[in-house]
């Protein structure tokens, strides 16, 4: 919360048919639903109907409006394409050109006034506020940062027949499942206008909530923040952190027991060959951006701690000296693990048996440089007050720590 400032209030008109959708739809969600279980009751199928909208809507939000359209990072087929487009205006969260062109000057300009959702406007403002106000530049300025966008026939079908889809798809579709199993009220009410709120706010969520809570672990850069939590809520996009610092990458969470459903879906499109070209971000520097984050962290604890010029320089060549190593033996490993996959085929058994021995070996090194830059940051942590004679004795801890490196 320290990046936090006040309110500044927007200058924009405010947009009277945004205002009233936001406002009218949770009231209706709220109010419908409940008067019509007092009357009706509810049925398991109209949570199915309502789970169905929300996973359909979700996914082409995260998976197409933002992964593919606004980042590009990967390639798919026509027809997954087109089930964004049409699935994505039933989120009613905009065209996707106009949806796609905010989020990447959000993305060029975060945390400035040119970010159409720069969270020091306050968490409100970020959340939904925004859209209560008009955009009033023309066409052409504000889709500069789109051309790519505005060249797709498919992206350009879609802006023109936006609102059409919204009335199908966001109110008729649902209202039509509802009408199968004999329901209509409860499908328009529980797939429609609850499912929407909840996409809306879900979505709302990352440009607030992923911009104050949680934690950064990759930069320092801006407010972005990483939070598990969201996570589940989000389809994954709450390792907003990871996001923010690489935002070509198709992931937003990283690591197999990081909850990304985005990811899952993305790669279970590519075993059916519907799309390709992935991007991931190379490990290597991933580990940089995590080690400088830890660095800089560190450095603050210094100025902090009012530290000398000489303990200053000390601390810093020790750290530098173990993350260069963290780095290499990381880079080392990687490095020994591809030619294993690669080139397995063709070895014999016997230099099959060196590599079983090299692949160790090298993965033992790269475990004990975690271990060493581990302990310097638990060194570094415990400083919890920082003084010159707790400085001291850290200075004394890497100085040991040096010859054991
Ligand atoms: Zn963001
Ligand atoms: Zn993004």
């Amino acid at each position: 919360m320290n990046d936090y400032r006040p309110t500044q209030r927007a200058e924009r008109p405010i947009d009277w048919v945004n205002a009233a959708f936001l406002t009218a739809t949770p009231l209706v969600a709220v109010a419908g639903t409940v008067w019509y279980a007092w009357n009706f009751g509810v049925s398991w199928l109209d949570f199915a109907n309502f789970a169905l909208m929300f996973a359909l809507t979700s996914l082409c939000v995260t998976a197409g409006y933002h992964r593919y359209y606004s980042h590009k990072s990967y390639e798919c087929s026509k027809a997954v394409q087109l089930f964004y487009l049409v699935f994505g205006a039933a989120a009613v969260e905009n065209s996707v050109l106009n949806w796609a062109s905010d989020h990447r000057y959000h993305h060029r300009f975060v945390d400035q006034p040119e970010d159409p959702y720069n969270i020091l406007r306050g968490g409100l403002y970020a959340h939904m506020g925004w859209i209560f106000y008009k955009d009033t530049r023309d066409a052409e300025r504000r889709f500069s940062n789109a051309p790519d966008l505005m060249k797709d026939p498919l992206v350009m079908w879609q802006h023109r027949w936006y609102l059409p889809l919204v009335v199908f798809f966001t109110f008729a579709l649902p209202t039509w499942i509802g009408l199968l199993y004999g329901r209509p009220v409860a499908g328009l009410l529980w797939g429609g206008f609850l499912r929407v709120v909840l996409v809306h706010h879900t979505t709302f969520f990352i440009n607030s909530l992923a911009h104050l809570y949680g934690e950064k672990p990759y930069s320092l850069k801006d407010t972005a923040r990483d939070s598990w939590w969201l996570a589940p809520l989000t389809f994954g996009e709450g390792y907003h952190n990871f996001h923010h610092k690489f935002q070509a990458d198709y992931r937003n969470g990283i690591r197999w027991w990081q909850f990304d459903s985005t990811k899952w879906w993305i790669v279970l499109l590519t075993w059916t060959g519907q799309a390709w070209k992935l991007k991931r971000t190379p490990e290597p520097l991933i580990l940089k951006a995590r080690l400088e984050v830890q660095k800089q962290s560190v450095a603050e604890k210094l100025a902090a701690a009012n530290a000398s010029e000489r303990t200053w320089r000390r601390i810093h060549a020790r750290l530098d000296a173990g993350a260069l190593r963290l780095q290499e033996a990381h880079e080392s490993y990687l490095h020994a693990k591809a030619e294993y996959r690669h080139r397995y085929d063709e070895w014999t058994h016997e230099v099959r048996r060196q590599w079983d021995e090299t692949l160790e070996a090298r993965r033992a090194e790269y475990e004990s440089a975690r271990e060493r830059w581990r302990g310097m940051m638990a060194a570094m942590n415990r400083l919890s007050q920082p003084s010159a004679q707790g400085l001291a004795t850290l200075t004394a801890l890497l100085d040991l720590a040096k010859h054991r490196l």
